[in-house]
């Protein structure tokens, strides 16, 4: 959070008064260079092309870029019009890129020095989902999270290649490397993608014992998940290329972890706020004292007033959840229910009834005002 921010228009390597096509330009040029697919051994790779992608969606976008000019980064974050507002960079990448080509189905492959013509013999691994439960207090404080996911993953006998060791890829013997074959119908010649290579134009010699060619099969793998402290129900977490494995090394989807908050059995959330019941004594409300109640860190305790109404609440401030990516944090807020004695004895009831007689009017603020305002329903 302390890490001072970089200008927009900087990390495009572009001026102020830029063009949207040419700040499209820009960002071609760069998210491709800083992809992290393409540089697995850079841990600042991936740093890099996010602060291009929320580059590239504040200045596209008339409105963000109008609010940016004016405020800087003051304008997304807590408190301004667009807070927390960015898509998300592979989203962004994937948009500008073309459709639903994923890398490596297409456009991108291209830039990276791929066959255009040719199906592509890597493919990009689906993107998977995975439901997680967590309880309130991992919501609250954040966590360290273990999954076990069933799912494609590189062959390791291969090491994703398909081929078996020693094994070459050679030319196609059915369409002869051009992907495709020709078959006469009548007087037509039809051109089909070819049925041995998929279209690819090459095969490889011996394919995988492992594997059967395509580089991966299914098998449990254990990810490692951050849950940041204050998600919310319902969040969905990114794990960036932890989804399916590509076909014959191709590069891996990612994984869409969405966080269920268990149901808590003291408290109830809404946002940052935390709300609870805690019973109080008859003769607390009535005399005031200092009642336990339970917090997500342990025992506090909370002063009531003499005359407390069941029903009334107390905030403890900052006592609720920190606000996600954030430092505030919510209130817990106490409603007290005043718990009405029973099972008396003989002298408990005596003292009541006692008691009772000597209360009048002022005694009941509650009832003095209700029948004020119910008068004619009593007539
Ligand atoms: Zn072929
Ligand atoms: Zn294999």
């Amino acid at each position: 959070m302390a890490t001072k921010k970089r200008d927009y228009y900087e990390v495009l390597g572009v001026g102020r008064s830029t063009s949207e096509e040419e700040i499209k330009r820009a960002y071609r040029k760069l998210a491709v260079k800083f992809h992290p697919d393409k540089n697995p051994d850079d841990p600042h790779a991936e740093e890099k092309f996010k602060e291009l992608g929320e580059a590239y969606d504040v200045l596209m976008d008339a409105d963000k870029r109008a609010a940016y000019d004016r405020f800087g980064h003051a304008a997304f974050e807590q408190g301004g019009r667009f807070r927390g507002g960015f898509h998300d960079p592979f989203d962004i990448f994937r948009e500008v890129f073309g459709g639903g080509a994923g890398i490596g189905g297409g456009i991108f492959e291209t830039f990276f020095g791929g066959i255009a013509g040719h199906a592509e013999d890597r493919q990009r691994g689906a993107d998977l989902r995975y439901d997680m439960q967590i309880t309130l207090e991992e919501a609250a404080f954040g966590a360290e999270k273990e999954i076990e996911v069933r799912k494609q993953d590189i062959c390791d006998k291969c090491g994703g290649t398909g081929a078996e060791p020693g094994s070459r890829s050679i030319t196609c013997p059915v369409c002869g490397g051009r992907g495709q074959v020709i078959s006469s119908r009548g007087f037509f010649q039809v051109s089909q993608t070819c049925p041995r290579c998929g279209g690819v134009g090459h095969i490889v010699e011996k394919p995988c014992r492992g594997c059967g060619g395509e580089g991966r099969l299914e098998k449990p793998s254990r990810i490692k998940l951050k849950v940041p402290a204050g998600i919310a129900d319902g969040s969905r977490l990114r794990s960036s290329r932890n989804g399916e494995a590509g076909i014959r090394g191709g590069p891996h989807g990612d994984l869409y972890v969405v966080v269920h908050v268990q149901e808590h059995k003291i408290f109830q959330r809404e946002e940052d706020n935390l709300y609870c019941e805690v019973p109080i004594p008859f003769s607390v409300a009535t005399l005031g004292g200092e009642v336990p109640v339970p917090t997500l860190e342990g025992k506090a305790n909370l002063k009531v007033p003499a005359g407390t109404q069941s029903g009334q609440m107390f905030k403890l401030r900052g006592k609720g959840i920190i606000h996600v990516n954030g430092r505030e944090r919510g209130d817990l807020l106490v409603r007290v229910m005043v718990e009405v004695p029973t099972r008396l004895n003989a002298e408990q009831r005596a003292k009541l009834q006692e008691f009772a007689e000597l209360c009048g009017e002022e005694n009941t603020p509650l009832g003095k005002s209700f029948f004020e305002r119910a008068k004619e329903f009593f007539r």
